[in-house]
């Protein structure tokens, strides 16, 4: 296959790192062997009954036909009067387009945005898709690596050394995949500021905003709580996937102001057409059975919290001493291990290999993220899948650090 001439597009495609793992894992899984999951990034709740319900109805009265591209007007109308709720005042409904998932609603942004030529800022650690998006626009990812000191957020500074007068777009995401680090309202409003007197389009990706450890009940600040003279030219992404536990019914939209959404609407008439139709029904309900949809967010939050306390309580009894950043929203942990590697293990890729293969726990190396040396542990798993498993990666890291001193006794 390798000589296919596929077009300059995909010259630079990779799979998706996260969806390989996770892949990888349900395959041994199927095949018997005893594994730990915690590679994928997706609540284990199932979807909220009073969702599940709707789509069924939805389904049984004949909501099964094409819907505008762009989605229902009755879903566009119920996000943006959720996102009006937010911002305090009013988020045109004609902002709203509907996509199969966030990916499809970056994607659009990305492709809609940006081209050869333009270079798009992308702070690291990142989420896996955000520099092959960029990429399969025929634009150039540049990586804006943080401070593990400030849980890797970055701020104007590290924008500033990073930018050229190429640079077109950035990637704001918070709560961050995979670090859980949260920005605060302020440091939202300084990247906001610092785009905006740039005239870079910045893409804020707030996927996780409703799993948050701040007060309860609370969300994740986001960019459109800012006063709109701190905005410029914006794209909010967010979906239905992480907050409803909807991960498979691939509902995601973004909001931009009307003129930029038609684009994006034109753009996906040609290439998927509305997202599904039954799932649409599905996120209508999510959207607009506020009290419903309120108290299950919460009771998931609730839920990630007490898990994000057990794992890093957990880390730290049994890897004393390793890097990781306390998670602040999202459910990941995001550790480091080259203090475990030896002759043999020389990156994360590599030592999460092995713990694949010696006791079946499968997490997602750094290089997925842009570093090599940490790794990602998803905590949207049952306590006693978290306590086994971190168990087991003790005993790994363990073992290893066991080698590396006989070998270093021997030597
Ligand atoms: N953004 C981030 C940061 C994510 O972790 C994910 C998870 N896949 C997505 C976007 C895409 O979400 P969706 O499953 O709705 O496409
Ligand atoms: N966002 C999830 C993750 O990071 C799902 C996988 C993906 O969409 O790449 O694992």
């Amino acid at each position: 296959m390798s000589s296919v001439p596929f077009s300059e597009n995909i010259r630079k495609l990779k799979p998706s790192a996260t969806m390989a793992v996770s892949a990888l894992a349900k395959r041994l899984a199927a095949e018997g062997r005893d594994i730990l999951d915690l590679s994928a990034g997706e609540p284990d709740f199932d979807t909220p009954a009073f969702v599940r319900d709707a789509a069924i109805r939805g389904i049984q009265s004949g909501q099964t036909r094409y819907t505008p591209p762009a989605g229902t007007p009755a879903l566009r109308k119920a996000i943006a009067a959720r996102l009006s709720e937010r911002a305090g005042r009013d988020m045109h409904w004609e902002g709203v387009v509907v996509t199969s998932g966030a990916k499809q609603a970056l994607f659009n942004a990305m492709f809609a945005l940006f081209g050869p030529g333009d270079e798009v800022l992308v702070p690291a650690p990142y989420w896996t898709t955000y520099p092959d998006l960029a990429t399969i626009a025929r634009a150039e990812p540049v990586i804006v690596m943080g401070d593990a000191a400030r849980s890797f957020k970055i701020g104007p500074d590290d924008l500033d050394r990073a930018a050229t007068p190429r640079t077109r777009g950035l990637v704001l995401n918070s709560p961050c995949n995979p670090t859980g680090a949260v920005y605060s309202l302020a440091e939202v409003q300084a990247i906001a500021e610092w785009a905006r007197d740039r005239g870079v389009w910045l893409l804020s990706d707030e996927i996780y905003r409703a799993i948050y450890y701040g007060a309860e009940g609370d969300h994740a600040p986001g960019l459109i709580e800012l006063p709109p003279s701190s905005l410029g030219h914006f794209v909010l992404v967010d979906g239905a996937s992480k907050a409803f536990a909807m991960t498979g019914w691939r509902i995601g939209f973004t909001w931009a102001d009307p003129e930029v959404s038609k684009q994006f609407a034109a753009l996906q008439s040609q290439i998927t057409s509305n997202p599904t139709t039954p799932a649409q029904v599905a996120a209508l309900e999510a959207y607009s059975n506020v009290a419903a949809a309120d108290a299950s967010v919460s009771q998931m939050a609730r839920a990630f919290r007490r898990r994000r306390d057990l794992v890093t309580a957990r880390l730290r009894e049994l890897l004393p001493g390793v890097p990781f950043v306390r998670p602040e929203g999202a459910f990941y942990l995001y550790f480091r291990v080259d203090g475990f590697f030896g002759a043999d293990v020389q990156s994360a890729t590599a030592w999460c290999s092995r713990l694949l293969e010696s006791q079946g726990v499968a997490l997602v190396p750094g290089a997925a993220f842009g570093d090599d040396r940490w790794v990602r542990m998803s905590y949207a798993a049952a306590d006693e899948v978290l306590e086994r498993a971190l168990g087991r990666i003790a005993a790994h890291a363990g073992a290893r650090s066991a080698t590396q001193v006989s070998a270093a006794a021997t030597r």
